[in-house]
């Protein structure tokens, strides 16, 4: 086994097998990662050109029943502060964000009791009926079958759930026991059997993370093959247990997202917000390792900070979706620029 003939075998038959994986990320060396990256590139240019879809992120309430260790706006956080955005606010955030190019809103938040089916599918239909041409992402946590149904029928398009690690024991170290793998799982095979465009990924370097957990990741989304794969480097929060722990590395993250480019060429690859905050050039770097969607802060500016999942996350510059010039001029420096319209996902296997 060697790094060269799996990455041809990545960019000819867009699969590899665990143990290949495992080889890939423990063995890399400088020029093959090179290499890697050349094709993943090579393969975003072919799929989507030159362009990157932007997704405008509102960011609706930093209140979540949810306890997951990991996490800065985790239930039993007493410094977190919490806030709910307003209908109102929401649709105020779009009509910004409308007038800035964007013609997708990612609406996001913890599992907030106050958001009920009503009032989101409320939500959803003030946006379509003032955006026709837009398309609305929710990523609003485990709802179950009868909530999304609703959501869809309200005229959601995706949703995006982060499966975290496809790894059980892996994912039972960052939840409590409430919080159950089979459901997570089972929550994001309902998405996908009722129709939206669907996200799931992974955090990278999260804590007790193996490369083989990194391996089963991979092999997840090959076979579960979402629309959507949002990668990040895990990043700690001070009021957390993990506070100690370090953040994902730059490199494996960017080594993944090529990986994950090779191995599914359509699919719609984000360069995260946690990229761009443990490295200021990250997202350019997602965007030249394979990455093909961003997604701009379009919460309002009060609020940025109290959506505080990690320490340190941006929210300024070209993360800010009032700054799209700024991150228009940025792609273009690396050649690239955004794409015009909804940028969905296209189905081109056949
Ligand atoms: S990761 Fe999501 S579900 Fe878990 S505590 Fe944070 S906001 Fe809630």
């Amino acid at each position: 086994m060697n790094n060269r003939d799996i990455i041809r075998r990545l960019e000819t038959e867009h699969d590899l097998s665990r143990e290949e994986a495992v080889f890939l990320l423990n063995t890399l060396g400088d020029k093959d990662e090179k290499l890697l990256a050349d094709a993943a590139r090579k393969t975003a240019l072919d799929q989507f050109g030159n362009k990157i879809y932007i997704r405008g992120l509102i960011e609706i309430s930093s209140y979540c029943k949810n306890d997951c260790y990991y996490c800065g706006i985790r239930r039993s956080n007493r410094n977190a502060v919490r806030y709910r955005l307003s209908e109102e606010q929401i649709l105020s955030c779009c009509e910004q964000g409308y007038a800035l190019g964007f013609r997708t809103f990612v609406l996001q938040g913890g599992e907030d009791g106050y958001f009920t089916d009503d009032r989101v599918c409320a939500i959803v239909r003030a946006i379509k009926a003032r955006y026709p041409d837009c398309a609305v992402t929710l990523s609003l946590g485990e709802r179950g079958e009868q909530s999304f149904r609703r959501l869809y029928e309200a005229g959601a398009d995706r949703y995006l759930l982060r499966h975290e690690t496809a790894d059980r024991t892996h994912y039972e170290k960052l939840h409590p026991p409430q919080m159950r793998f089979d459901n997570r799982m089972e929550n994001l095979r309902l998405l996908k059997s009722i129709g939206f465009q669907t996200g799931a990924g992974f955090m990278v370097g999260s804590p007790y993370q193996t490369t083989e957990n990194l391996a089963d990741d991979l092999l997840f989304i090959k076979a579960f093959q979402p629309q959507m794969c949002g990668i990040g480097p895990f990043v700690p929060h001070k009021d957390t247990d993990y506070r100690d722990c370090p953040h994902g590395s730059l490199r494996m993250t960017l080594i993944l997202l090529s990986v994950i480019r090779l191995m599914n060429p359509n699919i719609l690859l984000p360069a995260t917000t946690a990229l761009g905050t443990i490295d200021k050039n990250g997202r350019e770097l997602g965007i030249l390792h394979g990455a093909n969607v961003v997604m701009p802060n379009l919460s309002p500016q009060e609020h940025r900070a109290d959506y505080s999942l990690y320490d340190n996350k941006i929210s300024t510059g070209e993360e800010a979706a009032e700054s799209v010039a700024l991150l228009a001029e940025k792609l273009k420096a690396i050649g690239y620029e955004i794409a015009v319209g909804r940028g969905d996902y296209q189905d081109n296997t056949n």
